[in-house]
Formats: structure tokens, sequence, C-alpha cells
């Protein structure tokens, strides 16, 4: 069904064409219900009761509600602000066959490339900018100035449906123009942005499929959207945290550059939340054996989408731990720990579930079958909190065009209320007080 959080959920996607717009979309929701920006190049002063939030590349935030009282541990959401795509190169027109323009581009993760053929796409990202003698980020989005990825007919290609191998650099660049188009893309960008060209210092400018998500299947039970993977989780739990108020120091994380590992500076394998976590202890003036204290009963949800049994190919799927959509929130397993769920957090999480009667469904890759991974057991390496690692069963996982279920919004949004609403504490290694 097409319900608000739907409404909400789809709008929010459409203005996040790229985790620097994501994270741009996640700052304007925590400033609207009255959260305070800090920066990491200033000193913190913190007061009891607010929510503060804080950015990294203008592509990671965390953000965190402090209790009233002094709180015993952390209790974290972590989700993904990025999404397979194709980045533009530096230089990036090439002139072809005398009469079209091309922007030269390379792979940004692993997308299903077929699903980026013969649709209009649009550019997004980041432009830096002098100005007064600074340089200043500012948010690019080409808008309908669109540019598209011919496929090649099927006369000049019969193998076309017999298992074609996509070549990055031949079969994937955009065309941006005919011949006129040369010299034209930093132009547009400036006259768009109201600069000069020759202002424009920086770029990390991104391809985007432009296409408005929608609802349908009998009775809404679908909705497809690009960048659902993770975006769907990134704005459920954000909706999630903005209810929720437990005793502990709760902390929602968007993380960049899963797609490409993690390891950057504002990735899930960085320092960001670890000296997030440390810096609000030092800004109230909490000690060193405090902070673990906290850390050891800390707990962490990783919320990035799974995979639901497919319609044309449900052998792909385990034969036991399937998830469908509209079945609930996924739980993942793994039993060499790409996911980081074990008796205990899986214990945790889905007494959470029980109380907020919000269904759960299990999964876990066929045994023959490698899988992808996810952020819980990166961000695990800096910040090591018993973690959960869930997600909500979709289709077609990096294509430029997922599904999903409406009802698991719902589910995840409830749960992810219900766990920060929920103080969770540990009494001892191996036991936990929920309530
Ligand atoms: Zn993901």
């Amino acid at each position: 069904m097409k319900t608000e959080q739907i409404t909400w959920l789809l709008d929010k996607i459409t203005v996040s064409p790229t985790s620097f717009h994501a994270v741009h979309t996640v700052c304007g929701e925590l400033e609207a219900n009255g959260f305070t920006q800090l920066s990491e190049n200033e000193k913190w002063n913190l007061e009891p009761g607010k929510g503060y939030y804080v950015t990294r590349n203008q592509s990671s935030v965390i953000a965190f509600r402090l209790p009233e009282g002094e709180y015993r541990a952390f209790q974290i959401t972590a989700s993904h602000s990025d999404s397979p795509s194709f980045k533009l190169k530096e230089m990036a027109e090439l002139v072809t066959a005398g009469h079209y323009v091309q922007l030269n581009t390379e792979r940004y993760g692993g997308m299903l490339c077929a699903s980026w053929f013969d649709r209009p796409l649009s550019i997004a990202g980041r432009v830096m900018v002098r100005e007064n003698g600074r340089i200043v980020s500012r948010l690019y989005d080409s808008g309908d100035r669109h540019v598209l990825i011919p496929n090649l007919a099927i006369h000049m290609n019969r193998q076309a449906n017999d298992g074609y191998t996509y070549n990055a650099q031949t079969d994937m660049l955009p065309l941006f123009g005919d011949e006129n188009a040369k010299d034209s893309l930093l132009a547009e960008i400036a006259s768009k942005l109201g600069v000069s060209e020759s202002e424009i210092v920086g770029t990390d400018l991104f391809l985007y499929n432009p296409q408005q998500g929608m609802v349908w299947g009998n009775d809404g039970c679908y909705l497809s959207a690009p960048r659902l993977d993770d975006l769907e989780c990134a704005f459920g739990t954000l909706a999630g945290f903005l209810r929720g108020k437990s005793d502990n120091l709760n902390v929602y994380c968007l993380f960049d550059n899963e797609e490409v590992g993690s390891t950057t500076r504002q990735g899930a394998a960085s320092t960001f939340l670890a000296d997030v976590l440390r810096r609000v202890h030092l800004a109230l003036g909490r000690g060193e054996e405090d902070f673990y204290t906290c850390l050891a009963g800390s707990f962490m949800i990783s919320a990035d989408n799974a995979h639901a049994v497919h319609p044309n190919h449900p052998e792909k799927s385990d034969q036991t731990n399937r998830t469908h959509m509209n079945g609930g929130i996924v739980v993942k397993f793994s039993a060499n720990q790409k996911y980081t769920t074990d008796a205990a957090s899986r214990a945790v999480f889905g007494e959470i579930c029980r109380s907020a009667g919000v269904p759960v469904q299990y999964f876990a890759n066929r045994s023959d079958m490698a899988g992808g991974s996810t952020l819980g057991n990166i961000s695990g390496t800096q910040v090591s909190v018993a973690t959960v690692d869930i997600g909500l069963p979709q289709l077609a996982m990096h294509s430029s065009y997922e599904t999903a279920g409406t009802a698991d919004v719902e589910y995840l949004i409830t749960a992810i209320e219900a766990f920060y609403q929920t103080t969770i504490l540990p009494e001892g290694d191996g036991f936990w007080r929920i309530g």
C-alpha cells in the first residue's frame, strides 16, 4: 500500500541521487527535528537531552541523541549512502565517430550493467568551486539534462541474448550529445551552479537513473525505485531513530563507499564512528575506562538490503533460509562471519521485533555460493560491539531500478523505533536485559 511513509521514502530517494545528496537529505531531516550540527574541526559542547550530527567528506553522517541521564551503552544502526554507478573521469569528454560526444566513465561498484542501457540517465555529485580565496563544495544535479547508454542493435551483436560480457570501457560509455556538445560539459555545470568554468576546481560526478519510484502489484504490495540498496535502510532507520528515545546513547550512522569495500576515510572501515563515540565521551568529561565499559555493553544493527527469493530462479536461494518480500525484516547469517549475526545478537534483535509485533525471517546464502558482504563486520574492526546484520528483502540488487515490498518498509521503521525506544543493557558477557 502507498502509505504516507512509503511516499516519504520514495520522495527522499528521488532527491538523493548520490551519497553526497543522500547525506544532505538526511541532514535536512535531522535539522528539521531539532538536531544541531557539529564539526569534526571544532570543540564539541554537548547538552544532555539534545541531538547532534556530524558529517565526514559530506558523504557520511553520524547522528546521536544524548539521554537526560548518564548512559551506559551505545545503541547504533548503520547503513550506507552509496550505490553502484558510473563515475565520470577527469577530462570526461570523448569525441567518437566524428559526430558524437561521449562521457568517459568508470565503474563504481558492481552494478547489473544491462539495467543501465537505453534509458535516460542524469549526472549528479559534488563540485568544488573557488570562491573568494576559499574552496567550497556545491551539490550538482543535471536534472532533466539527460545522457544515455545506447545498446548495440541485435543485428550487430547476435550474442546479445546469450550471456554477453559488458566491457566497461567500450560498452558502457554514455552519449552526451552530438558534435556541437564538445567542450560544453563544464560550461553546463558552471551555468547550473551560477559560477564560471574557471572557478570549478574539482568534481565527483556520477551517472544516476532519474526514474521516479513507484508502487505497484496487487494492493500496492511492491515498490520499485533506484538505489533501494541501501537508501531503503538509510531512510527507514532514520525514521525510527528520529522517533526513539532510550536511556542509552542512540546513534545513527550512514557510511559512504560500502559498494567499493568501505576502506575510505568516511567508510565503515574508517575511524569515523570510533572517533565520534570517543569525542562524545570526552565532551561529557567521562573517562577512558567508562568509554570501554559503555562499548562492551553496546549493540549495533547493521542494516543493508537482502535478497528475496527470485520468482524465475528460486533455486538460487537457500532451501530453508530464503526470504520473500513483505515477509518481514531479514536477519542474515553466515558461518564464516561475513554477516555478524550470532545467537546472542539474533536473540536481542528478535526479542525487540517480537515485542514490536514485527515479523522477522532468516537469510543464509546457499552453501555453494559466496554472496555479498556488508557493513557489520567491517565496522566491527574499529568499533567492536555485538552486532546483528539485517536488511529488507529485495529483487534485482544492484540493478539501476530495484524492487522491494511496501509492508517491509513499515516493519523496518517500527522495529528500529522500538530498538531506539528500548534500553538494552548487558548483564555480563552474553547476558542482556532489554527494556
Ligand atoms: Zn548494500
